[in-house]
């Protein structure tokens, strides 16, 4: 029995997705790829409110991650923590052989303006990584008053993971003055894992011409070089940009406003959902994710059987992540999913908890 996701990553397909993975192959070098690519990149910079380079890489979103690091980084980085994946992204960055310091601030925290309005005002760093939304503890991090920080420093490189909020509300790219905005299309954009996107100002591919040792699979430089042909240096997933063209059309078509109103209307259901259950919620506002909602388990419930009992049901159901497990659970509500999943797997679970 197929198990419905409805865990934060990778985020439940739908047929029709699938299906696109189908379409019959092409090569890359062939001119039915330059148009699938320029069709797709075209629509990726009207979703993401961007005139800039927008790249397709062939990795799940740490490749594309690392990749930043490699190109962007020249003096020092200031990775800013708050929960697994951005604490990870520092470790990246120390095995890329960069220098770097972690800003780290408790799981269940934003990162703050102020903390990086501190941490760049000592003039130390000419990079930095940030994660929007923190996947591990459903924390949304300001990126407006974030971005408003970074103006005040021009020489600093921000490199902003979007994985599990790019399309969920609006992120324009540009007008924040993110030089590398990147996601995995396995969270926000519920496509199967395994297609990084990532944006190049110009700003960034000047840094990346003085860096030396960024490798070649995420050359920043080989990936502008082949986009002005609508291509990428190596072969790519065809079958996922397939797929992505697809779902960049059926977000247009349900229409950007709409689909960011679907998502706040979901994480306002959860969020009620879990009060009124005994829970808590780990995020304070207004930093709670519009994409997953992490909840505290405050009534002590056994998760371990709920997650178990859920199973039987065919809900995929995740009881936290690494430090959080037992501790916490995280329910997503992203990608193609509506209102009534929520009410259907918050149903199933208010029936388990009664024997809990
Ligand atoms: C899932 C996730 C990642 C890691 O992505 P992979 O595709 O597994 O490399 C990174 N950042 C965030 C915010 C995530 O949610």
């Amino acid at each position: 029995m197929h198990k419905k996701l409805f865990i934060p990553g990778p985020i439940e397909v739908s047929p029709e997705i699938l299906n696109a993975m189908a379409t019959p192959m092409i090569g890359h070098r062939m001119p039915e790829y330059a148009a699938l690519h320029k069709g797709v990149t075209d629509k990726l910079k009207r979703l993401m409110f961007t005139e800039e380079r927008v790249f397709l890489a062939t990795s799940s979103a740490f490749g594309a991650m690392e990749g930043a690091v490699r190109n962007l980084v020249g003096k020092r980085c200031a990775n800013f923590c708050n929960g697994a994946f951005s604490d990870k992204w520092h470790n990246v960055t120390l095995a890329c052989g960069k220098e770097a310091d972690a800003f780290k601030v408790a799981w269940g925290e934003p990162i703050t303006p102020e903390l990086v309005d501190s941490a760049l005002a000592t003039g130390k760093y000419d990079a930095i990584t940030l994660i929007h939304n923190e996947t591990s503890t459903g924390v949304m991090s300001p990126l407006p008053e974030i971005a408003q920080v970074l103006k005040k420093y021009p020489d600093v490189v921000s490199i902003i993971d979007t994985v599990s909020s790019m399309s969920a509300l609006k992120i324009p790219v540009a007008e924040l003055g993110i030089d590398c905005c990147v996601f995995g299309v396995q969270k926000a954009f519920a496509l199967p894992p395994g297609l990084a996107v990532f944006t190049a100002s110009e700003r960034a591919l000047e840094r990346a011409k003085g860096v030396p040792g960024r490798g070649y699979y995420f050359d920043f430089l080989e990936f502008a070089a082949a986009d002005e042909k609508d291509n990428t240096p190596s072969t790519p997933c065809i079958s996922l940009i397939y797929a992505l063209e697809l779902q960049l059309e059926r977000i247009f078509a349900e229409g950007l406003e709409q689909r960011w109103q679907r998502h706040a209307g979901m994480a306002q259901f959860m969020r009620s959902w879990v009060l009124e259950h005994g829970f808590g919620l780990l995020a304070a506002e207004p930093y709670r994710s519009v994409t997953l909602t992490c909840a505290t388990n405050d009534r002590g419930a056994n998760l371990a059987q709920l997650k178990k009992s859920l199973a039987e049901r065919g809900y995929a159901f995740d009881d936290g992540y690494g430090k959080l497990k037992g501790k916490t659970f995280r329910v997503a509500h992203m990608g193609d999913m509506k209102l009534d999943d929520l009410k259907g797997i918050t149903a199933e679970m208010a029936e388990i908890l009664k024997d809990l």
